[in-house]
């Protein structure tokens, strides 16, 4: 019994079937008849990073293009002036905003989302592109804090989904304006890169600039933010921005599913993290033992110590971007033959790669339903993995029309519901905003734990590791050149390995139980270190 009552539980979209009368007054743009409805808008300060929580579909673009000036708000009705739109927010933080965004004074920047299409709009040279941004001089700073020395002769066109984000980032960065919007800025980035990317973007806040970004990486928004909006209502139907909240009061009520203030439950259930110290392990019986792997590509070499796996277990494999681990899991998956060593069990291997095509001929219930019909019947997967992914809402839709996290869904209910002994998932946060992110770590976990199966999981953010892990592969080495593959072992050992290596701490929110990342020197930080506990001391 609340307020603001849930449908549809425990769906992934968010689902509010009656509007609160109040918001009516607080209804910002109404794209036409049935369309997409905004309700109020997110702050903008001077000096702050303003972050904002949720999922696709409710109107965050939206909310930029009028904070940036490039849509003017209808009220819901038929304004058709800034004038309005000022009186509006009388009284408001964006009074001011406005006034100034009339008179021409603001100037926004926009890192966009999909930084995969700016090859397609921009051509040349790295260094060209980023010489014409640098309106502020700072273009050898920007470029040794991105790292992009090595890539700066490179055409855009033969840049990597992570090259092409610090690029897009550093030409953001490089303009001279009062407000920049970054729309996730950690895509196809490692651990290192997102928080390094992100202390840039603080810094951009700590020199009086107004910073707005969207983020589905909850350690790097959490890090990153001065204040967090949490965005609620129908994806496609209308979105909320909440108010302001304090940023670990706000992922904490995100997690919960409730926001107080506010008085919504919008989530059944609330994402809780236990020290994976408490979490039973069954694992005792082996699965399978691998034996030492080499995969030598000339350029890049890549050698695996011999491991086990036991049943019933997910294993995080962690490391930097070119390292090897898309390599590794391929050899599991029997796509590349090693160079040493054999792959030669009689396992049954479900794998879902990094990169995904959607070169499928036919909906998405042909796809899935030719894989195994039963399963799309069977209740405890429609609980645990269709429900919460979405996936009947899409049942109808051809498989090569859908967009890029509708397809990674799809893609990850294709590999889980085919029968296997030994789950292998590349990467399966890509393109996927939180709320999903959680649904997808909550069904590995569920699915492994209930069918004795083992998953083993190329991840990169860090609530997703934690939240689903019984232990860690750690890859380490020299990106690019050579990798070296840790057997798995323990969460703390493991993480205690990976994170020396990049440099950062971690605690645990008392309250969740999530990780939050230290800030660099901070006494927990500097305490930490000297302990040698990268994770676990709370
Ligand atoms: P988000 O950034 O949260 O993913 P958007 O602001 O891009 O959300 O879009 C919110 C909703 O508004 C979507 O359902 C989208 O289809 C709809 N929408 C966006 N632009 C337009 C437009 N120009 N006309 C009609 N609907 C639109
Ligand atoms: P990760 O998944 O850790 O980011 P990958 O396994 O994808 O790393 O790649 C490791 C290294 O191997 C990279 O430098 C990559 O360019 C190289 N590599 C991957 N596949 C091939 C291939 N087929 N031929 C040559 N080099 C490759
Ligand atoms: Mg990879």
């Amino acid at each position: 019994g609340c307020g603001i009552c849930v449908h549809k539980c425990p769906f992934n979209a968010i689902t509010i079937v009656n509007l609160p009368e109040e918001l009516e007054e607080g209804c910002v743009h109404r794209y036409g008849v049935n369309a997409f409805v905004l309700y109020r808008l997110p702050v903008v300060k001077d000096g702050m990073v303003v972050g904002i929580l949720g999922p696709n579909g409710t109107g965050k673009t939206t909310a930029v293009k009028i904070l940036a000036g490039q849509l003017l708000p209808n009220l819901c009705g038929d304004n058709e002036s800034w004038d309005n739109v000022i009186r509006a927010f009388r009284g408001n933080e964006l009074q001011t905003y406005f006034e100034r965004l009339k008179n021409g004074e603001i100037r926004p920047v926009v890192k966009p989302q999909y930084v995969d299409l700016i090859p397609k709009a921009v051509k040349g040279k790295v260094r060209d592109l980023l010489r014409r941004a640098d309106e502020v001089g700072a273009f050898d700073d920007v470029v040794r804090e991105l790292e992009l020395e090595n890539v700066l002769d490179r055409d855009i066109k033969h840049l990597s989904g992570g090259e092409l984000q610090r690029v897009a980032i550093a030409a953001a960065i490089l303009r001279k304006a009062h407000f920049y919007f970054f729309d996730e800025p950690s895509s196809y980035l490692d651990i290192r890169q997102r928080l390094k990317v992100a202390r840039i973007i603080r810094k951009l806040a700590d020199s009086g600039k107004s910073v707005l970004t969207v983020e589905h990486d909850l350690a790097v928004l959490d890090y990153l933010s001065d204040v967090i909006h949490v965005v609620y209502g129908k994806p496609g139907a209308y979105g909320i921005f909440s108010q302001p909240k304090g940023t670990r009061n706000g992922i904490n009520e995100f997690l919960r599913g409730y926001l107080r203030d506010e008085n919504v439950r919008f989530r059944p259930y609330e994402i809780r993290f236990t020290k994976s110290s408490e979490r039973q392990s069954q694992a005792s019986d082996v699965l399978v033992q691998y034996p030492r792997l080499v995969k030598d590509y000339g350029g890049f070499k890549l050698e695996v110590e011999p491991g086990e796996l036991y049943m019933g277990e997910v294993v995080s494999i962690v490391g930097p971007n070119g390292i090897g681990k898309t390599t590794f899991v391929k050899m599991l998956a029997g796509v590349e033959e090693p160079t040493g060593g054999e792959v030669d069990w009689e396992l049954k291997v479900s794998y879902k790669p990094q990169y995904i095509k959607a070169d499928y001929e036919g909906t998405v219930y042909e796809l899935l339903s030719r894989i195994d019909a039963a399963k799309l019947l069977n209740s405890f997967y429609k609980t645990e993995l269709l429900n919460p992914l979405g996936i009947p809402d899409l049942y109808d839709k051809q498989v090569n029309e859908l967009s890029g996290g509708e397809l990674q869904r799809v893609a990850i209910t294709a590999a889980l519901i085919r029968d296997a002994d030994l789950y292998l998932l590349d990467e399966p946060s890509a393109y996927l905003d939180v709320e999903q992110r959680l649904a997808v770590s909550r069904a590995i976990r569920h699915l492994m734990e209930k069918e004795g199966k083992t998953a083993l999981v190329v991840e990169h953010d860090v609530l997703m590791i934690d939240y689903i892990s019984d232990r860690l592969m750690v890859f380490e080495g020299e990106p690019g050149r050579h990798g070296r593959a840790l057997p798995p072992m323990g969460m703390r050992e493991g993480m205690n390995r990976f994170l020396a290596s990049v440099g950062i701490t971690f605690r645990r929110d008392p309250e969740t139980g999530r990780p939050r990342a230290n800030k660099e020197g901070s006494v927990k930080d500097r305490e930490q270190k000297e302990m040698g506990e990268y994770y676990y001391v709370s």
